[in-house]
């Protein structure tokens, strides 16, 4: 249990830290003042830190050196207060006299010197007659704090004096310390070794004090820098904020938002000419929208014109077409020909005022509920006979989509119409298969067909005005380039879609989807775009598929739901 505990803690922390890091990158990516203060926070601790640490080696080994060359120069005038007391005195073979004189060095070394641990080591002295003893301070002499190196450095130079670093006992403390040791005569004797230790605790608490107020003063500059780059990034970022979110709403489409501009600085000016393209673009679009409104009209005039002088003539070409019995070959086919393009006329003429009633935006929907799958075994045989004529076989699946859905019948079928209209003629003569089925959101058809498909740039652009795939396609249905951007515009007034996947020499799939209620779709559409299907996996289409059912078990389960108009879908099938 306890470790249980520690694991979902580590989790914890483990998602915490994660979660902040991202936190930071984001706004490392999104802020320009955070990111500013980060750099300008870096580098100046970073001056601020080799400054100080330099500093502070500089004075510490100043102020070793200093201290050191005192040591040097006080224990050199202790030996020398010393040595000239041994080299004036007379003591010959009198014992007793040089028992006194010792005396007078140990009183002259102690009097001179500014430290009291000494000691003097006997050197190499010549045998025989009287020698002084070694004396001193019981450190120095007990401690073993002159190293073997340290003396053997001092017997060998005679004249010069050497210094080794040690540690010291002070209060039971150890303190930094230094111990000059020098060579001594004593006339007639021989050489002694003479030790002098220095305590330098004073000049370490020197260096420590040094040393905080270096880095009490970097910090606060590090502070003061900091606080500064704030200030002076806030004077500068604001205006810059400003402008983003400005421009940004600008991008949006908010035409009439512009950048307050203080003063006459180089912001003010950026600030100024923003508003001015601003000015500019926003009477440009007007202009065109104005445009566009003119031409949405005209082509509206125009078409409403053209229409009773075009019934007139239909009529009249009708009536011919009917009569193209009694006239000679060439008159008839001429008959023929202009009844056909007379239809077509038509048709572009209905597109066009279609189309200039969508941009007006006064199309309304005539809802009624229907059944998609109904709707679309109804299409399917008024295409049959086009069909048959292209050699293509019109399949029909529809595991679902029978119960009534609100929708514009009329605008419905048109937009199957066309679609199944377009999959005839581009399919190559090669079955094209209708799926209808339905989920708890919406009800959907795709219409698949395996003929010339499209390229890519193709599919991007199907659904705009006039436009057509390689116009060196043979065309028999003679359609006006209108249809799926009208198919688009009737899907979208149901709130909902009409989507297109498409490979060349593969073949197409559209899906058209419309909510169950009106409103925006709320989930997949149940006809998958993407086809996984291979041509010859489709036995006898009409009848709904198995699998299809399957599928809609799953995808009923994975949305947690059976929806109970779905659920009727499948009892209601025929
Ligand atoms: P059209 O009246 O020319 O059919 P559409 O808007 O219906 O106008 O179609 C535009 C163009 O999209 C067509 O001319 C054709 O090139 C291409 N297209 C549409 N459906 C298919 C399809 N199923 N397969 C291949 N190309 C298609």
């Amino acid at each position: 249990m306890i470790a249980t505990t520690a694991t979902v803690t580590q989790v914890g922390l483990w998602r915490d830290w994660r979660s902040w890091s991202a936190n930071v990158s984001a706004l490392w990516r999104r802020s320009l003042r955070f990111r500013t203060l980060t750099i300008t926070l870096l580098l100046t601790a970073s001056a601020v830190f080799v400054t100080c640490g330099t500093m502070a080696l500089v004075i510490a080994n100043d102020l070793f050196e200093s201290r050191k060359d005192q040591a040097l120069a006080d224990a050199r005038r202790a030996v020398a207060a010393a040595q000239s007391t041994l080299d004036a005195a007379e003591v010959g073979d009198d014992r007793a006299a040089f028992v006194a004189l010792w005396r007078v060095v140990q009183r002259d070394l102690r009097g001179t010197s500014s430290s009291d641990r000494i000691a003097v080591f006997q050197g190499d002295i010549e045998p025989g007659g009287y020698a002084p003893p070694t004396f001193g301070s019981i450190e120095l002499l007990d401690d073993g704090l002159v190293s073997p190196t340290l003396r053997t450095r001092v017997e060998t130079l005679d004249d010069v004096q050497s210094w080794q670093s040690v540690a010291l006992e002070e209060d039971g403390d150890d303190v930094p310390g230094i111990i000059v040791g020098q060579q001594m005569f004593v006339p007639d004797v021989g050489p002694y070794e003479v030790y002098i230790a220095y305590d330098l605790s004073d000049s370490e608490q020197t260096l420590v004090f040094v040393q905080r107020t270096l880095w009490v003063a970097g910090l606060s500059l590090v502070a003061i820098i900091a606080g500064i780059s704030w200030i002076v990034l806030r004077s500068m970022s604001v205006p810059i904020v400003e402008a983003a979110e400005t421009s940004a709403r600008f991008a949006t489409g908010d035409l009439g938002v512009r950048i307050p501009v203080h003063g006459e600085d180089e912001l003010a000016t950026l600030g100024r000419s923003f508003n001015a393209m601003a000015d500019s673009i926003e009477a440009q679009i007007k202009e065109l929208g104005e445009l566009s409104l003119v031409q949405q009209r005209f082509v509206s005039d125009v078409s409403h014109e053209l229409r009773t002088p075009l019934t007139t003539i239909r009529l009249a070409a009708d009536m011919l077409n009917d009569q193209r019995g009694d006239f000679d070959p060439t008159t008839a086919r001429t008959a023929e020909l202009l009844h056909t393009q007379v239809q077509r006329f038509e048709t572009l003429l209905n597109d066009l005022l279609e189309i200039s009633r969508y941009d007006a935006g006064s199309v309304q929907l005539e809802l009624e509920a229907t059944s998609l799958a109904h709707l679309a075994e109804d299409v399917i045989d008024q295409m049959r006979p086009l069909a048959d004529g292209h050699g293509t076989e019109l399949r029909l699946v529809a595991p679902g989509g029978y119960s009534p859905v609100d929708m514009d019948a009329r605008r419905v079928r048109r937009v199957l119409r066309n679609l199944i209209g377009n999959a005839i003629e581009h399919g190559e003569g090669r079955p094209v298969v209708v799926t209808v089925d339905s989920n708890q959101h919406a009800v959907a058809i795709g219409v698949r067909d395996f003929g010339l498909g499209m390229s890519a740039a193709d599919v991007d652009r199907v659904f705009d005005r006039f436009w057509r795939a390689d116009p060196s396609r043979q065309r028999t249905i003679g359609g006006t380039g209108l249809g799926l951007s009208i198919a688009l515009g009737d899907a979208r007034l149901h709130g909902g879609t009409l989507s297109v996947w498409s490979e060349l020499a593969v073949g197409s799939n559209f899906v058209l989807t419309i909510p169950r209620h009106p409103g925006a779709l709320l989930g997949p559409s149940p006809v998958s775009l993407e086809p996984e299907d291979a041509l010859g996996d489709l036995s006898d289409a009409t009848q709904p598929l198995h699998i299809a059912q399957v599928r809609y078990e799953l995808d009923a389960e994975a949305n947690g739901a059976v929806d109970p108009d779905a659920a009727r879908d499948r009892k209601d099938r025929p």
